[in-house]
């Protein structure tokens, strides 16, 4: 057996099969690139669903955290330390927001804005105890906790996992009517991600978020935009609700907050949102320390750049161009998505997306599936512009295009 092939007996023996990965086994990683046990070189056009978005082994993101490593790592929230209020500050800057919640995987945060939205409601404003409603997205991927799963709309995710937690409503992403309807008055909050990953890379319809902001101004309820996925520059922008001028009442980051490197995931809201927290109501051994602070705020040094969002519109449309010839030729039924980021549905006849993300796989480019025939394209922001080329070369090669 192949190096490959015996890891891969080994990882199946000994790990619970809640994932089907490709059959390539990760030895070392630069940049876009990825090298395996056998040493073949793969181009990533995943980044580990947009956690890589500064590419693997950034040198200002290893050299923040080597200089941290040899300082102090972990101190609990039961001391200060001395990265945290320059990472609350900046991270509350780059958002324009005022109070940061620091957390370290997307899924705590995006529970830390349901415990927020809630006790916002009946302290703030006033809704009686046990009746607050937060209103989400049918397709919407929220993270895999309890509560979380109880308002996927996804089976897999949901099965055997009840009772569901409840005081949620789930209407038809992009139904702005819908929205409206379930705006009533218990109403505290809608979850919403600007543009849904997991689901294919589905860009609302123009001007659905703006009309959200709108309703939800308007109702005095929150409007709770989860851009762990689709923030921090893979758009084009820093935030994907910035394409339709939207700004949240609260954004939930996580993925590539960490560079990559650790967890790192925060809220970020207003005083008046955030403010509703006493201390023992709320909190996480690891969420703020130091090490996931200072890599953190090396990632916020280089989005304040601007360099990466750019990169992202300029490659991003590129990309686009390029998919969009596919679409003409009839080998790919549908492109969706905003700057570096595509979800990409194959045209049936040429295989499904799990069939597809194994050719590429074989021509040294690493892709993943979502929902039968689609396949996410989403490199890291620092990939060059001849190596995006030669994946989608390889692309076009695997539909005989
Ligand atoms: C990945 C993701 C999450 C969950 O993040 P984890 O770090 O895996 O818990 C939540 N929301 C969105 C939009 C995501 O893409």
């Amino acid at each position: 057996m192949s190096t490959t092939e015996t890891l891969i007996t080994a990882a199946d023996a000994h790990s619970a099969h809640n994932y089907h990965p490709l059959p390539v086994v990760v030895a070392t990683a630069d940049g876009a690139w990825m090298t395996d046990v056998e040493g073949r070189r793969y181009l990533d056009l995943l980044a580990g669903y947009s956690a890589l978005n500064f590419g693997h082994g950034n040198r200002r993101l290893i050299d923040a955290a080597k200089a941290q490593l040899d300082r102090v790592t972990l101190t609990s929230r039961a001391f200060h330390h001395d990265r945290f209020a320059d990472f609350c500050g900046q991270l509350a800057e780059l958002c324009g927001m005022e109070l940061v919640l620091p957390m370290n995987t997307g899924a705590e945060a995006v529970e830390t804005a349901v415990k927020t939205a809630r006790k916002w409601g009946y302290r703030v404003k006033g809704v009686p105890s046990g009746m607050a409603k937060i209103v989400v997205a049918g397709g919407n991927f929220h993270g895999r906790t309890t509560t979380i799963i109880s308002f996927s709309t996804d089976p897999e995710a949901r099965a055997d996992y009840e009772p569901y937690t409840p005081g949620f409503e789930i209407v038809p992403y992009g139904d702005l009517t819908a929205m409206r309807a379930a705006l009533t008055e218990n109403a505290v909050a809608v979850l919403l991600e600007p543009i849904q990953g997991e689901a294919g890379v589905l860009v609302p319809p123009p001007g659905y978020l703006a009309g959200v902001r709108e309703l939800t101004r308007e109702r005095g309820v929150l409007f709770v935009a989860d851009e762990i996925q689709s923030g921090l520059g893979r758009t084009g922008k820093t935030f994907a609700c910035e394409h339709e001028g939207v700004v949240p009442d609260m954004y939930v980051l996580g993925k590539a907050l960490g560079g990559g490197v650790v967890p790192v995931s925060a809220v970020v809201s207003s005083r008046e949102v955030l403010g509703v927290f006493r201390p023992g109501e709320h909190g996480s051994t690891f969420g703020g320390n130091p090490l996931a602070c200072a890599v953190a705020l090396e990632v916020i040094a280089m989005l304040r750049t601007g360099e990466y969002q750019r990169r992202a519109a300029e490659l991003g449309d590129h990309l686009h161009r390029e998919l969009g010839l596919l679409t003409g030729t009839g080998h790919v039924t549908a492109v969706r998505g905003r700057g570096l980021w595509a979800g990409v549905d194959i045209a049936p006849s040429y295989g499904t997306g799990r069939e597809i993300s194994e050719k590429l796989m074989d021509r040294g480019v690493l892709v993943k599936d979502t929902h039968g025939s689609t396949i996410r394209v989403a490199p890291p922001l620092v990939i060059s512009k001849e190596d995006l080329d030669w994946g989608l070369h390889q692309l076009r090669a695997v539909l005989g295009a």
